[in-house]
């Protein structure tokens, strides 16, 4: 096998394996972080470690980069010296390189992250993800696409064109950066200069895929990417605390419950179809009655793992007090917790927030329906980490910036 045919992350994809042309670029050494076990296991066949030694040396690889944070093969000293040569010589254990840092008032940080060229995805990417921290927990917020071939009305990713699928390497790495960031492995030192939660509680225990794109619509490499993340001798997130939140992608949500099992949440915004034909335009091929027949069929739901519904507060929009009502109504029966969340806008935006009044009495209804029914308070506004503003606003202030040292 060659390198540039070795899947490293899962299933290969559509192209049906075609050769991806030999660039210098996808001639790099394939980093093994973020790999799965079966990536991980290719990768030592394909150096020649004998069929009978992969499966341990797949676990050690796994404990070391997953485990350990290792950065480098030489710190394996379970392994040989020369198959750690061997490695070295043909994979890294790099990391996406973090291009910019943001640390918010609030300890909201935000990185963006760049992916090189690989064999498998020759356009390298650049992607945010943002870590919240709260007392008892500690939240990072994933990408899992480049851009959205969705176009949701409210969301600024929307306006933005769709780049390309991450793969599932690429989307277990922003937790590898966040924890080194943070100083949650062994050995590192965690930050002074933040807020972070209280230290009985993990750094990163919550993972959200609620940064850019549609998880569903890279139904393979997400799924794999949950496997890695909560794998119990590895990154060992439970999947209780991992969410996959979807626009709605109906086919896919029985088979993201059966296949990995994580908490699912539903972007939801309007209780009936012609406004959620407009607000999320992807209603139209699913709409709502498909949407919640799904969601009461999610595999594994119970009281204990309710799905989160996420409302979006729309000034005029979808926030009267009937829809509050509505929307109680329309969850009956399926268990479901209520996330409201402040409209949080961006330059060129038709919409308005909801005035807080309105807010709380929305929430009101459907606290006495018997709903926790918290607001989410917009973190890390200063830095633009919100829901929505990711990347974008990055691209934007460079863009900015080079004004004002190119005037031309
Ligand atoms: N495509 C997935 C995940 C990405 S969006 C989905 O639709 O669920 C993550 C959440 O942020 C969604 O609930 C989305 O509706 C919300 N969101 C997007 N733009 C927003 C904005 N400007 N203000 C508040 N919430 C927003």
């Amino acid at each position: 096998m060659t390198l540039n045919q070795m899947q490293l992350d899962g299933p290969a994809r559509p192209n049906g394996g075609a050769c991806v042309p030999a660039s210098p670029d996808s001639l790099k050494k394939i980093s093994l972080v973020g790999a799965t076990r079966s990536g991980l296991a290719d990768a030592c066949l394909s150096i020649g470690v004998p069929e009978r030694e992969i499966k341990m040396r797949t676990a050690q690889l796994w404990h070391w980069i997953y485990f350990r944070g290792a950065t480098s093969f030489d710190v394996m000293l379970n392994i040989g010296k020369g198959l750690r040569a061997r490695l070295a010589e043909s994979f890294s254990l790099a990391r996406p390189e973090v291009v910019a840092e943001q640390i918010s008032q609030d300890g909201t940080r935000k990185w963006l992250l760049r992916f090189p060229p690989t064999a498998e995805n020759e356009k390298g990417a650049e992607v945010e993800c943002v870590y919240i921290p709260e007392s008892d927990r500690g939240t990072l917020c994933v990408s899992s696409q480049v851009g959205c071939t969705l176009t949701c009305t409210f969301c600024h990713t929307g306006t933005q064109n769709f780049v390309r699928n991450l793969s599932t390497a690429e989307i277990v790495a922003q937790l590898i950066v966040a924890r080194e960031r943070l100083g949650d492995f062994p050995g590192l030192t965690p930050p002074t200069d933040g807020l972070l939660p209280h230290p009985e509680s993990r750094a990163v225990s919550n993972i959200v895929f609620m940064g850019m794109g549609e998880p569903l619509y890279n139904f393979e490499n997400v799924r794999d990417a949950v496997d890695v993340l909560s794998d119990g001798e590895g990154l060992a997130l439970s999947k209780r605390r991992i969410t996959v939140s979807t626009a709605g992608v109906v086919p896919q949500i029985e088979r993201l419950g059966a296949e990995a099992s994580p908490m699912l949440a539903i972007s939801l915004h309007a209780v009936r179809d012609d406004l959620r034909n407009k607000l999320v335009p992807l209603n139209k091929k699913y709409p709502l009655k498909d949407l919640l027949d799904a969601c009461r069929g999610y595999p594994g739901l119970s009281n204990a793992r309710r799905i989160t519904f996420e409302y979006v507060m729309l000034k005029d929009i979808n926030d009267s007090l009937a829809e509050a009502r509505d929307l109680v109504r329309l969850l009956k029966g399926i268990p479901a917790k209520i996330n409201l969340i402040p409209f949080n806008p961006w330059p060129g935006t038709p919409y308005e927030c909801s005035d807080w009044e309105r807010i709380e009495a929305f929430s009101e209804i459907i606290f006495n329906a018997g709903y926790a029914s918290p607001v989410r308070t917009p973190r890390g506004r200063d830095i633009l980490a919100a829901c929505g503003q990711l990347k974008s606003e990055t691209e934007k202030l460079r863009a900015r910036a080079r004004l004002v040292v190119d005037p031309a």
